[in-house]
């Protein structure tokens, strides 16, 4: 409006040549400018609160994220913690019994680790585990549930797996990890690890925890026989 009422007088003053249009013109363009330049503060202090809101919200999305992620995955490794292995594998397990896939459950523990820690700290304990995880991974595929369960504990669940599959995978794992090297300082460290194997073909009334107990007994079979080696549960 306030640009018609300037053009509008512009042409009054140049057609019919009145003082008043003169007047209308400067005043209009007075409040024209006046308004726009309020308008341009209002927009201003709205842009910034909301910017100030978008800020405060992605924030606190990536706390809640970086909340969410602690709960849920080990700090050391990266990989899933005890409680995420427990919530996954409960799903997993619900799956076996509906689908009838079958599902294998393989328990590995780092051999002698504890002098391992000893001898050189355990801060290159720690570098040691990290190293063991990603070697894991990268024998395992995108679907397989790997976790820390705690220490020098892990946990690998292989879902529509058949027994030799299984087996290969940890066989694969076992070597995979006594022949990797890790850089550490001055010196070049190798592990190896035991592994206990239970493979269910049909969901009868095991639960969850009755086949992770007896991948712990054919760990601890792996253990007792020698070390780095996998053991099949009976
Ligand atoms: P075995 O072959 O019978 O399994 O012997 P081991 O020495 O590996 O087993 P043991 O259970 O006696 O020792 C486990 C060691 O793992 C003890 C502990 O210091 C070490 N450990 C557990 N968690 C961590 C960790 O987060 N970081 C480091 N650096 N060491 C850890
Ligand atoms: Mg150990
Ligand atoms: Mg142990």
């Amino acid at each position: 409006p306030a640009l018609f009422l300037t053009i509008g007088s512009l042409a009054l003053y140049l057609f019919v040549k009145t003082n008043i249009s003169a007047v209308i013109i400067v005043v209009t363009f007075i409040g024209y400018t006046l308004t726009n330049f309020l308008g341009l503060l209002v927009s201003a202090r709205l842009y910034s609160a909301r910017r100030k809101e978008f800020l405060s919200r992605i924030s606190e999305q990536a706390a809640q994220e970086k909340l969410t992620r602690l709960a849920l995955q080990d700090e050391l490794t990266g990989i899933a913690n005890r409680r995420n292995f427990y919530r996954q594998a409960e799903a997993e397990f619900a799956y076996f019994k509906r689908s009838r896939h079958p599902l294998s459950v393989l328990m590995i523990d780092i051999d002698h680790f504890k002098k391992m820690n000893d001898q050189y700290g355990h801060y290159i304990g720690d570098v040691l585990l990290q190293s063991f995880a990603t070697t894991v991974k990268s024998n395992l595929r995108e679907q397989d549930l790997f976790a820390r369960m705690g220490g020098e504990e892990f946990v690998v669940v292989l879902n529509n797996t058949t027994e030799i599959e299984s087996q290969i995978i940890a066989e694969r794992i076992c070597r995979a990890v006594a022949t990797s090297k890790t850089q550490v300082a001055h010196a070049v460290l190798s592990m190896t690890v035991s592994l206990g194997m239970v493979h269910q073909v049909l969901p009868t009334q095991n639960s969850l925890q009755s086949l992770l107990n007896r991948a712990d007994r054919a760990l601890y079979q792996a253990k007792t026989l020698g070390r780095n080696q996998v053991q099949l549960a009976s």
